[in-house]
């Protein structure tokens, strides 16, 4: 996606060879219409894929999950990073480790929030090593549903995740798929 491209080469910041900074657009400030084309952009690629729900982990997939639930015109589910108290009954989870924090977090799905037999679209900010996306695949299968897609607005294809959940059978679609990043540098495939 070049609007997507181009965006990153502008204000993406690389802060090393596997950290990609992308706050002023996507983690921390939002730009809305690019949101908007992402989510438009998804849409069009799953259009084939028979999905009925939009899911998504807080807090930086939300932004593009929901505008790809938006274009989609579907309903859009949050998992949880942090166990609450007025979740309660009728939980699921899964413990996921966190690339950005390194910690594990418990990833938690009130269970009637994906009901069985739904076919999911799983979006996420970033693709790195994959867990938090196997994370949520055991979740939706924990919920019964089936994962039609999973949606990454950056993958790092040079770390695992990508090719473990191509590997495993998954369709993966990522809008800027980088193939090489150093100190400032940032090289798409
Ligand atoms: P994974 O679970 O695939 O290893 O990592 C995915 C999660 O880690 C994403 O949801 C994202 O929040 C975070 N993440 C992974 N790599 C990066 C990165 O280079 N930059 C930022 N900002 N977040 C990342």
């Amino acid at each position: 996606m070049e609007l997507l491209k181009r965006k990153i080469l502008e204000e993406g910041r690389a802060l090393n060879d596997h950290v990609l900074l992308v706050d002023s657009f996507l983690n921390h400030q939002v730009d809305p219409e690019l949101m908007r084309a992402v989510g438009e952009e998804f849409a069009a690629r799953f259009a084939d894929a028979g999905v009925t729900r939009v899911v998504t982990i807080e807090s930086s997939g939300i932004a593009p999950a929901v505008m790809t639930a938006l274009a989609m015109k579907l309903p859009m589910v949050i998992l949880k990073k942090s166990p609450s108290a007025i979740l309660q009954d009728g939980i699921l989870q899964t413990e996921v480790f966190s690339f950005t924090k390194n910690a594990a977090y418990q990833l938690t799905l009130k269970r009637k929030f994906i009901l069985p037999g739904d076919r999911v679209l799983l979006i996420d900010d970033f693709l790195a090593n994959g867990e938090a996306a196997f994370g949520g695949i055991r979740l939706m299968e924990q919920a019964g549903a089936q994962v039609a897609g999973i949606g990454a607005v950056i993958a790092k294809a040079f770390q695992p995740g990508l090719k473990k959940l191509r590997d495993a059978g998954y369709r993966v679609e990522a809008l800027a798929p980088v193939k090489r990043m150093a100190e400032n540098t940032i090289e798409f495939e």
